[in-house]
Parts: structure tokens; C-alpha cells; sequence
């Protein structure tokens, strides 16, 4: 594969979606500009897909779907096994063009190939494991079995801040269980999608198995998987918005939906906890991608009596982040998506200044050569947050860390409850009966214990109230494909 030079010629003759096994335009010809987040630059163009290639794209996987789900799971493995080592081999080039469209410093886009190749390693043995079990019947002249059998087309729609990842994420799982796919990436990293395909193609996946529409607008395509009878489950990464805009409409269908959506995780620090240790490890997650991570931290609770170690601590290192192209050595800040993230973390600080709170690092939009060209916000911290503020609420999908203080753990636990999401959840303490206390107490799908990365292709993800439906990852994962039938036998 080549990485694309920022502000090269773009190619113009764009065959970027993949259908039946075959590179194709879209059916208008249309195609669109896909631009490196870090500096405006033009770096590729591809196929404006629309509802007519998706039309065409579900038709192709449910022609595929019924050899496909015939097939061994031993046999749908060794394509995933192909898989994983082509994504493992091209793993430096995925990374840098990672970097290109999504602007993440390279060192995180390596790891997150790496990250994105273990689904399919993962899935290539999970798959194996799809068990039934058989239940004793009151009756004696009667048998039951149960059995999962793959639910057919799948419609996938992933969103950009991960744009690998959330793709064999839901990719590897779907062909494991004997599923054929129809995807949709987010129209600001289509690229990252397109290699995956490459991928999927010379690993000889039979045509019409998966299949990817590149789109600028997600809305006619988004409506295909949504109505198409053929379709049996979308599964969805993104805005909480616009998961409950597919949950609805999916249900006039009643089909299967798994929808991995928003976050505002609380971060709580116990008194019992070393603040500065705590600190180090909100600076790395709470920035991490910019603070363009589902996971990120968006309430961080201290205790009264360690808060001044803990601010001072994730002040300094906020200070001394540097921001810039993640293909500058020791850039660990890269740019927000757009300007529309750029104006919502403004909006955010300006909110919570105007009702109190103070502005311990940055709390302002970053240039200089740098930075030229991108948008590209100061890591933050704030104290003085309050439940009044709008931070306190919405989740930001940005470099700030807003701190309140607690005085004791029934309080802290009810705040961090009061959200109407449920994704991941962080307390750190030295006391093994609070961990195990809290953890339970938390209305969230992910807890981390003194520990900041709660997530594995082998561990369940995924989010309680409305930051989701269903699992991805681990056990779960595949049985979000799977139908459960029941068999009873008179005998
Ligand atoms: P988004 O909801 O705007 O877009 C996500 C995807 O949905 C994109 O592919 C987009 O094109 C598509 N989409 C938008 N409108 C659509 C429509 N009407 N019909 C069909 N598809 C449509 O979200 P985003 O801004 O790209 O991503 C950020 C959000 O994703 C954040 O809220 C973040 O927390 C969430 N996220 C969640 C997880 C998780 O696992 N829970 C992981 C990553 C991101």
C-alpha cells in the first residue's frame, strides 16, 4: 500500500468500494475529498457511495450469506487467521496512514493497528466456541437443544476517532459466527476502511462476504441497512444522537441492533489512593486521542484532602504535552477531527468559566507553526466544576479535564451515577473492599481498578443506559451475531 502525501495530486479515477468481491465507482461516479485533520491538506479522494451501491452491496452479502454460514467455523477461521497476519505485516503502513487522516501521534496508531489485528486473531479461534447446550425436559419422552446459528446480513456503521479498530472489531466477530457484512465508515477516514478491505480481499474472502460503501452523506445508505428486509442487525459505533435515531428506526423491523455509543465516564480517586500515581494515569487516558475516546474521563472526582497533589500533578503534565503532527517525535497531542469539535470544546470552557470554574492549563485553542492548519485545542484542566455546567453533563470528545471534589464514598458514587450514560468508569484506591464496593455500585458497562485500559479483544465492551446496547469484544461479542434457536424433540 502507499501512505498518500499530504497535498500530492489526488487520485481522480476512484474505484473505493468493494462489492461482490470486486473494486467498484459509485454508481453516480461521484466521489469525495478526504483531508489530513492536522493540516487541512488534501490527501486522497474516494467513491461517493449512495443508496443505489448499497442496495447492491446488501444484495451481493445476502446472495453470499447462505455458503458462507454453510461453511466450517474452522474454515471462516483460516480467513481470519489470513487476515490477521496481512494487517500484521502491513501494520507500519496502516499506522502512518492512520496518522494522515486521523491525526493521531504514530506511536498511538501502531497500537491501535495492533489492537484492531487481535479482533481478528481473537475471533479466528472464538468462532469455534459458538456452543448450544442441551436442557432436560419435565417430560421424559422429550429432549431440548439449544443452538446459535448466524443471523444473516449484518449493516455496520463506525465512526473515525478509531478508524481500524472499530472495524475488525465488528468485522471479525460477524465473519466468525458465519454472518456476511455491509459497512459503512465514517466519511472522514474512508482510507483506513479501504485498506482493512484490501485486507479482507487478498485474504481470498469469497465475493459478497463483506462489502464496503464509502459515503459522504450517511443518510442514504445509513436508510438502506435500516429498511432492506435482507438486513437481520446493524451494529453501530458512534453519537449516542444518532444511535437512538438507528435504534428507532430499526425497530420497524425489529431488527438486531448492538449500538456502542457515547461516554462521560466519572474517574474517582479515593483518599486511600497515591494522587500522584492517580494523576499520571487521568493525564494518559483523559488525553489520550485528543480526549476523542468513547473511554476518556469527562468527570474526574478527588478527594477533598489529596485534590492539591492530584491538580498539581495533572497541571504540569497537561503543561507540558506537546501538540502537533503525530509524525513529530515526542508529539503526544494531535489535532480535533474539525471545527465543530474545535467550537464545542470553546463552548464548553467558556460555559464552566462564566459559572466558576478556574483554568488550571490551557483553556484555549493552540497555533503556531505547529499547528498550522488543523484544529488543535490545549490539553485543559478545570476545577471548581459543578453539576450546573454543561461539561458536568455532555460528554466533550476533547482534551478536558474537569475536576470536582468529594468528601466521602456514598456521595461520590451517587454523583457519579447522576449521567444519563454508562460506558466506562475509573476509581483508583489501595483498598481491595472499596474497589470491590464501588465497582459494584457503578451503573456502567466498564469498570478500571487502579487501571486506565479496561479493554482486550477478549473483554466484553460496551455500555449500560444510553451508551449502548449489547457487547463487542470477548464471549459476547460473538454472540451479538448469533441467533439462539431452540430445538425440542419428542422421542
Ligand atoms: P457520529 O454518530 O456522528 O458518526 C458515527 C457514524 O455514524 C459515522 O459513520 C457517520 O457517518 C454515521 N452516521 C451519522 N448519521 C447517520 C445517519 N443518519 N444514518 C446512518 N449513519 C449515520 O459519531 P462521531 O462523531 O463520528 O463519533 C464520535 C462518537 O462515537 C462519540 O460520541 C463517541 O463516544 C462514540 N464512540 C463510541 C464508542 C464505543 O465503543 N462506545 C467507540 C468510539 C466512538
Amino acid at each position: 500500500m502507499t501512505v498518500p502525501n499530504p497535498g500530492a495530486e489526488a487520485p481522480s479515477d476512484v474505484a473505493s468500494l468493494y462489492i461482490d468481491g470486486e473494486w467498484r465507482h459509485a454508481a453516480s461516479g461521484g466521489t469525495f475529498d478526504v483531508r489530513d485533520p492536522a493540516s487541512g491538506a488534501l490527501i486522497g479522494r474516494v467513491a461517493a457511495g449512495g443508496a443505489g451501491d448499497a442496495t447492491a452491496a446488501v444484495a451481493a452479502a445476502a446472495t453470499a450469506f447462505p455458503g458462507w454460514a454453510a461453511r466450517t467455523a474452522y474454515d471462516r477461521s483460516a480467513y481470519l487467521y489470513r487476515a490477521h497476519s496481512l494487517m500484521l505485516e502491513r501494520a507500519e503502513d496502516l499506522a502512518k496512514l492512520m496518522t494522515t487522516e486521523q491525526g493521531k501521534p504514530l506511536r498511538a496508531a501502531r497500537t491501535e493497528v495492533r489492537y484492531a489485528a487481535d479482533f481478528l486473531l481473537w475471533f479466528a479461534e472464538e468462532g469455534k466456541r459458538a456452543y448450544g447446550r442441551t436442557i432436560p425436559s419435565a417430560r421424559a419422552d422429550q429432549r431440548f437443544m439449544v443452538m446459535h446459528q448466524p443471523i444473516g446480513v449484518v449493516g455496520a456503521i463506525t465512526p473515525w476517532n478509531y478508524p481500524i479498530s472499530m472495524i475488525t472489531r465488528k468485522v471479525a466477530p460477524a465473519l466468525a459466527a458465519g454472518c456476511t457484512i455491509v459497512l459503512k465508515p465514517a466519511e472522514q477516514t474512508p482510507l483506513c476502511a479501504v485498506e482493512v478491505f484490501r485486507i479482507l480481499d487478498e485474504a481470498g474472502l469469497p465475493p459478497g462476504v463483506a462489502n464496503l460503501v464509502t459515503s459522504e452523506d450517511p443518510a442514504p445508505v445509513g436508510e438502506v441497512l435500516l429498511t432492506d428486509p435482507v438486513v437481520g442487525k446493524l451494529t453501530f459505533t458512534g453519537s449516542t444522537e444518532v444511535g437512538k435515531f438507528l435504534a428507532r428506526r430499526a425497530a420497524d423491523q425489529m431488527k438486531r441492533v448492538s449500538l456502542e455509543l457515547g461516554g462521560h465516564a466519572p474517574f474517582i480517586v479515593f483518599e486511600d489512593a497515591d494522587p500522584v500515581h492517580a494523576a499520571k494515569g487521568a493525564s494518559l487516558v483523559k488525553f489520550l486521542n485528543t480526549g476523542q475516546a468513547c473511554i476518556c474521563p469527562n468527570r474526574l472526582y478527588v478527594h477533598r484532602s489529596i485534590k492539591d497533589r492530584f491538580v498539581e500533578t495533572l497541571r504540569d503534565r497537561a503543561a507540558a504535552m506537546r501538540a502537533g503532527s503525530g509524525f513529530t517525535d515526542g508529539v503526544t497531542v494531535g489535532p480535533l477531527i474539525d471545527e465543530d469539535a474545535y467550537r464545542r470544546m470553546t463552548r464548553q470552557v467558556d460555559d464552566a468559566v462564566a459559572k466558576g470554574a478556574q483554568v488550571m492549563a490551557g483553556g484555549t485553542r493552540l497555533t503556531g507553526d505547529d499547528v498550522d492548519g488543523g484544529y488543535f485545542y490545549a490539553p485543559t484542566v478545570l476545577t471548581e466544576v459543578t453539576p450546573e455546567m454543561e461539561i458536568y453533563r455532555e460528554e466533550t470528545f476533547g482534551p478536558i479535564a474537569p475536576v470536582i471534589v468529594f468528601d466521602d464514598e456514598a456521595e461520590v458514587i451517587e454523583m457519579a451515577n447522576d449521567t444519563r450514560y454508562g460506558l466506562a468508569s475509573y476509581i483508583y484506591t489501595r483498598d481491595l473492599g472499596r474497589a470491590l464496593r464501588v465497582s459494584e455500585a457503578l451503573r456502567f458497562g466498564m469498570v478500571g481498578v487502579n487501571d486506565i485500559n479496561p479493554t482486550s479483544a477478549a473483554a466484553p465492551f460496551g455500555g449500560a443506559k444510553e451508551s449502548g446496547l449489547g457487547r463487542e469484544g470477548a464471549q459476547e461479542g460473538l454472540l451479538e451475531y448469533l441467533e439462539t434457536k431452540l430445538v425440542g424433540i419428542s422421542i
